[in-house]
């Protein structure tokens, strides 16, 4: 008989149902209804040359296409020509589910007469976030913090060099310990399918020959299901993905479809014959988003966060340094160096060891010296 009080019965037993059962098997889903309640967040920031259709892809990939026919609750407005750092946010939902979507759109790299390091914004922005999630970490009110780390950066390579730049591989150098970055081939639509190829696998031995560390897919457990391990392992050969970029609808053989249109034919954004657009965005959404914000949180965050602790204790112990310094020099206690008694740390107590050390050898040396002195003007 179905209980009065629905699905959720105070007073279910285990004995009612399997001898074995407990009830821990529903933790997944008290998780699930907590987390979906709270609702989610990510952040990503885009980066690459000037004029390789950041802007245009992000659009295409989220802003209007993705949600068209979806609830948006609040949409800034669209994206124009970057020429600072541009936040878009949007709230979006979907089946109850809510995600509040950052896109950092960010000046592209080039347009300057001096080009080293004009990544500099992206990654005083990447600490920015990270500070003041760490203050906000540190503070009273722990509760209700906003997180604005950024989950991922989409690093977008020209498809007219030869593999990768000086520029590029310097920039994704000075952000690979601070963000996820997947990079993506752009203006794919530039390039025979053979050339897509060869660039892809130029582009992955450049990555690995100058030590870039971008995002890594999760390794599979070999208990994993085959479909599973199959996806992965295109994703992991789709790198960098080749990406086509479009903001207007195109109408071809009764079709609409996001594309462009070239006086030889027409390119779908969405066909993975043309792009791997539908699997970057796949990735991005579906299925790699909670280990793209895992990652940021355990190994990035992490770090900031013990280089942070980091400095601030040798700021401490710098200024206890500096305090006793004063204080041994103004009292009458005695000079350099300082007692043992006042180190705290086993490495201050090295430390001081070691200047007593330096200290009883400088004074024999002086004594020879003295020695020395002596007996030449005693003509000895
Ligand atoms: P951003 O400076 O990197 O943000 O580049 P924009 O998104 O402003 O795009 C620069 C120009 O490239 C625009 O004229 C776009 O229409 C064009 N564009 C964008 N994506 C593509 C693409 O995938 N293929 C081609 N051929 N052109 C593109």
């Amino acid at each position: 008989p179905r209980s009065p009080w629905g699905r959720f019965d105070p007073y279910d037993s285990p004995e009612d149902q399997d001898k074995e059962y407990v009830g821990f098997a529903t933790l997944p889903n008290q998780v699930h209804r907590k987390t979906v309640k709270k609702g989610f967040t990510f952040t990503l920031i885009v980066a690459g040359e000037s004029g390789l259709g950041k802007s245009t892809l992000i659009n295409s990939l989220f802003l209007t296409d993705l949600y068209k026919d979806r609830k948006v609750l609040n949409a800034e407005e669209r994206i124009s020509r970057t020429v600072a750092i541009i936040k878009h946010t949007v709230g979006i939902e979907e089946k109850g589910v809510k995600l509040r979507l950052t896109i950092i759109d960010t000046p592209g790299f080039g347009d300057a007469v001096n080009n080293t390091e004009s990544w500099r914004h992206i990654d005083d922005y990447i600490d920015q976030q990270f500070e003041q999630y760490f203050r906000d970490e540190s503070g009273l009110n722990r509760r209700n913090i906003q997180d604005n780390r950024v989950h991922c950066c989409l690093y977008f390579i020209s498809p007219f060099g030869h593999g990768l730049r000086p520029l590029d591989v310097d920039c994704m150098r000075a952000l690979h310990e601070k963000v996820n970055i997947i990079p993506v081939l752009a203006k794919a639509d530039s390039l025979t399918p053979a050339e897509v190829c060869r660039k892809k696998m130029k582009i992955r031995e450049e990555i690995k020959q100058f030590g870039i560390n971008i995002y890594q897919f999760p390794e599979c457990d070999s208990d994993e299901d085959e479909d599973f391990k199959t996806q992965e392992q295109i994703l992991k050969n789709s790198i960098p993905f080749a990406v086509i970029g479009s903001n207007v609808q195109v109408e071809s053989k009764g079709r609409k479809f996001r594309g462009r249109v070239y006086p030889w034919g027409v390119v779908e954004v969405e066909n993975p014959a043309h792009s791997d657009f539908l699997l970057l965005r796949n990735m991005l959404v579906r299925t790699h988003m909670q280990d793209l914000k895992d990652v940021t949180r355990e190994i990035h965050y992490e770090n900031y966060r013990a280089q942070c602790i980091q400095n601030m204790t040798r700021m401490v112990v710098l200024e206890r340094k500096r305090s006793l310094r004063e204080k041994y020099r103004d009292g009458s206690e005695a000079d350099f160096p300082l007692p043992l008694a006042v180190a705290d740390t086993e490495k201050e107590r090295l430390i001081y060891e070691k200047d007593e050390e330096l200290r009883k050898m400088q004074e024999v040396l002086e004594r020879i010296q003295e020695q020395m002195q002596h007996s030449h003007r005693s003509g000895c």
